[in-house]
């Protein structure tokens, strides 16, 4: 039983083989780091989420073929560039535009995924994005993480659900494929209250969604609360329950790009069973044929 649609399986359907993603570093920041919005960064965030990232410099060539290095031993002959680190579209708009065109002349590229906040997509920006589209495809990968206003708040995403929809709604005019970043775990939300992320996320037109665990990692404020006891991280049972509900609210054509996420694993603090990573995913996947988890049997369409 095919329990979900996934990212590999969309990938060898549209490519006709297996894609390897590159994750890159294109030296950016974010609002909520440089003291526009914020200095801090959002509460969880120990730097990005970029750790394997290979940063590009002045040498996008040189970077992409330092990353293939890095997925060599996995094989493969089609990449997509995955801008990964901090906000993918906070630059002048000349400097993406010479970073993404440069990206996309690479022979093995064959798509191109920007990591971002959809408080940094300006019209210049995303008319920029609809013309690299034109060449390659062009996925945005939005960091939404939460639906509910209190938890946006503590983490310090630094924008209202409306930036969000709006974003949303620039880039599909535009043909640009969106994916929205959720948290599992974060404080203070319930079981239900992950799966009306979800049910938001399935309902925003979103192509893809990915699934993260919420890590609590050193050197982040997050891990002040954790060590005061603000809150608990979640059990792997825990986890897997969330996501299975979130899957099922969410429609049959939507992506899963991710189940889970990487940990920076010598900063991570909580929860320890997510460092295995391998074996988590073992988990997940006894856990869905057990469960018979099917993705979108509880999506409901909007019947206006
Ligand atoms: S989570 Fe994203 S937006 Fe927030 S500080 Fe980290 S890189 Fe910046």
């Amino acid at each position: 039983m095919i329990h979900y649609r996934s990212l590999n399986s969309c990938l060898r359907e549209q490519f006709g083989e297996k894609v390897y993603k590159l994750a890159l570093d294109g030296g950016f920041t974010c609002p909520t780091r440089d003291g526009t919005l914020d200095t801090r960064g959002c509460i969880f965030c120990a730097g990005g989420s970029g750790e394997f990232a290979v940063p590009v410099g002045n040498d996008v060539n040189t970077a992409i073929e330092t990353a293939k290095k890095i997925v060599a031993g996995k094989g493969g002959k089609k990449y997509i560039a995955y801008y990964q680190s901090f906000t993918g579209t906070y630059a002048p708009v000349d400097r993406l535009r010479d970073l993404y065109a440069k990206t996309l002349l690479h022979p093995e590229v064959v798509a191109l995924s920007i990591a971002t906040r959809p408080d940094c997509l300006p019209d210049e920006v995303i008319a920029l994005l609809a013309e690299l589209n034109r060449i390659k495809p062009v996925w945005v990968e939005l960091g939404l993480q939460t639906v509910h206003e209190s938890t946006a708040q503590y983490i310090r995403r630094g924008y209202p659900l409306s930036v969000f929809e709006d974003a949303v709604r620039r880039l599909h005019e535009t043909g640009v494929a969106v994916i929205v970043h959720m948290i599992i775990g974060l404080p203070g939300e319930t079981l239900e209250m992950m799966v009306e992320t979800a049910r938001y996320i399935a309902k925003s037109g979103a192509e893809g969604i990915k699934f993260q665990l919420l890590h609590v990692l050193e050197g982040t404020d997050l891990a002040q609360d954790y060590r005061n006891g603000r809150f608990c991280e979640l059990s792997l049972e825990g986890y897997i329950r969330v996501l299975e509900q979130c899957i099922e609210v969410i429609p049959t054509d939507m992506v899963v790009h991710r189940l889970t996420g990487d940990g920076a694993k010598r900063d991570l603090i909580a929860p320890l069973w997510s460092a295995d990573k391998k074996q988590v995913l073992n988990e997940i996947n006894r856990a869905f044929d057990r469960d018979l988890v099917q993705q979108g049997r509880r999506w409901i369409p909007d019947t206006a």
